[in-house]
């Protein structure tokens, strides 16, 4: 067989994005989803959540030619709207300027531009095949029929494993010998409520933001959509105080809410009918290591690298692997090898990054952003960036606006969050900044970033 035929696992996000770049280079597609078609079946409830796109998927979108037409779906979030306990909102932009926005997404809208990208480029999509084992050495793949449950052979010369984070190729290649697996459960669970539209067809808040109920221990958030309703999800413990395990009727859910997140239990109608209909979701972090098989198979995505939702990496980070691996085919050719090990060599010290610091990210949504010392030290982040913009890049801008290296935002941002320790601690207004002990702690700590917008 020919290894210009590449079979890809999951047709979810990161796979048609792959598959529309590899035919673009000449390749032969065939991508297999245990799904059906979600253009022609909804999606099951509870399941859509939104995403929030920002550089790093909109640079992969944009090199495959699909962002402008995605404009249309998305909508721009400046900054975090935070709603405290009694109802008061604090704005906090997440960037420098007008242009350092986020965008939120329904991962529908987001998969279906993609399937339809795929298909028009020549991708051979197949739904309801659900890939249920493969031989690695011979590069023999299971493949069942998810309607008629009859299994079938198919043969692979390369196969690329894009089927998330419960990945059947990463299961295959857990039995091979020194296969390195982790994966750490949060004791969170999320659940997906929605905030409907206004009779008049308007947003119910401010749509150019993300909301954030910060509640210490917990959390709720909203995702503006372009049809002016919210995507909310609840983040909370499964067991425990306030937790899921006592929200068990629709009385407690409801008093839960007027009590934790008034403002929003106003907008919520169906708050109750909402949350039992929809499943509770878990949260894990998954390291493994290889990535890859020789030159026959290889992890991409969730499969190799599954994250908390917490820094909105997960999409954008899985879109960085797309536009790497095309990278180095270009460079490489079909020599699937070197590509392969050059890919897991390159990206898995940055995705093992970028997973600490989505972990790291949920103390910060769920309870700092509520705390005004929090909100101080971010204006000083801003003032320093904007005196120093190639040496002082915030954390959050860093991740968000940046492609600079994952692995580089996690330890510069350490040394940041010393010197902001350092500059802050002893005043309370941006004017009272020493700017000279400024000025020697960022240039001694600091070399200068390559910014890659
Ligand atoms: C609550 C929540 C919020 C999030 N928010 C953000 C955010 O704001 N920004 C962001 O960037 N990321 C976010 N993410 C992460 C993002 O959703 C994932 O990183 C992304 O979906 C991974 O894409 P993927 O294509 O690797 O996997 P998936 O999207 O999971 O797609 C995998 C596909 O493979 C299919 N599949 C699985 N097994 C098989 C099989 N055996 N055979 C055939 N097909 C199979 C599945 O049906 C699925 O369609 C969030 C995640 C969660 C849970």
């Amino acid at each position: 067989m020919s290894s210009r035929k590449i079979t890809l696992i999951g047709a979810g996000l990161n796979g048609p994005l792959l598959a529309i770049g590899l035919v673009r280079r000449g390749f032969q597609v065939d991508l297999f989803e245990r799904r059906p078609d979600m253009r022609q079946v909804r999606m099951s409830a509870g399941r859509s959540i939104n995403l929030a796109l920002s550089t790093r998927g909109i640079h992969a979108l944009n090199e495959a030619g699909l962002w402008d037409e995605m404009r249309r779906i998305v909508v721009p979030m400046a900054g975090r709207m935070m709603h405290s306990i009694s109802s008061e909102l604090t704005f906090q932009p997440y960037g420098k300027d007008a242009a350092e926005v986020i965008h939120s997404i329904s991962r529908a809208d987001l998969n279906i531009a993609l399937l339809d990208a795929a298909e028009a480029a020549g991708v051979h999509v197949y739904f309801q095949r659900r890939c249920v084992g493969v031989d690695l050495k011979t590069g023999s793949l299971r493949l069942r029929d998810e309607e008629t449950g009859v299994e079938r052979e198919a043969q692979s010369t390369v196969v690329i494993g894009c089927d998330g984070s419960a990945s059947a190729i990463r299961t295959e290649m857990m039995r091979l010998s020194r296969f390195n697996f982790s994966q750490q459960y949060l004791d969170y669970g999320y659940k997906e409520l929605t905030i409907p539209a206004m009779p008049s067809g308007a947003h119910a808040m401010d749509s150019n933001a993300l909301h954030i109920w910060p509640r210490g221990n917990y959390m709720l958030i909203a995702l503006p959509n372009i049809d002016a309703t919210f995507a909310c999800i609840l983040f909370l413990p499964f067991d425990g105080g306030d937790s899921f395990a006592t929200l068990n009727t629709h009385a407690e859910v409801e008093k839960f809410f007027r009590s934790r997140f008034p403002d929003a239990a106003q907008l919520m109608p169906s708050l109750a009918e909402n949350f039992f209909a929809n499943p509770t979701g878990s949260m894990v972090t998954i390291k493994c290591a290889p990535w890859h098989v020789e030159n026959r198979a290889l992890l991409l995505g969730d499969a190799a690298h599954a994250i908390v939702p917490f820094f909105g990496q997960g999409i954008n980070c899985g879109f960085e692997d797309c536009s790497r691996l095309l990278d180095l085919i270009d460079r490489h050719g079909a020599e699937w090898q070197q590509v392969f090990a050059e890919f897991e060599q390159s990206r898995k010290v940055n995705t093992d990054a970028i997973a600490d610091l989505a972990v790291e990210n949920f103390v910060e949504m769920r309870d700092r952003v509520a705390d005004p010392r929090f909100l101080f030290r971010k204006k000083i982040e801003l003032a320093l960036e904007a005196k120093y913009p190639r040496l002082f890049v915030p954390k959050y801008a860093m991740v968000t606006f940046h492609r600079i290296p994952y692995s580089i935002a996690l330890t510069r941002g350490t040394t940041q969050d010393q010197i902001l320790t350092e500059l802050c601690d002893s005043i309370s207004r941006v004017e009272d900044l020493d700017w000279d002990r400024a000025e020697s702690l960022i240039r001694s700590k600091l070399t200068p970033l390559e910014l890659t917008a």
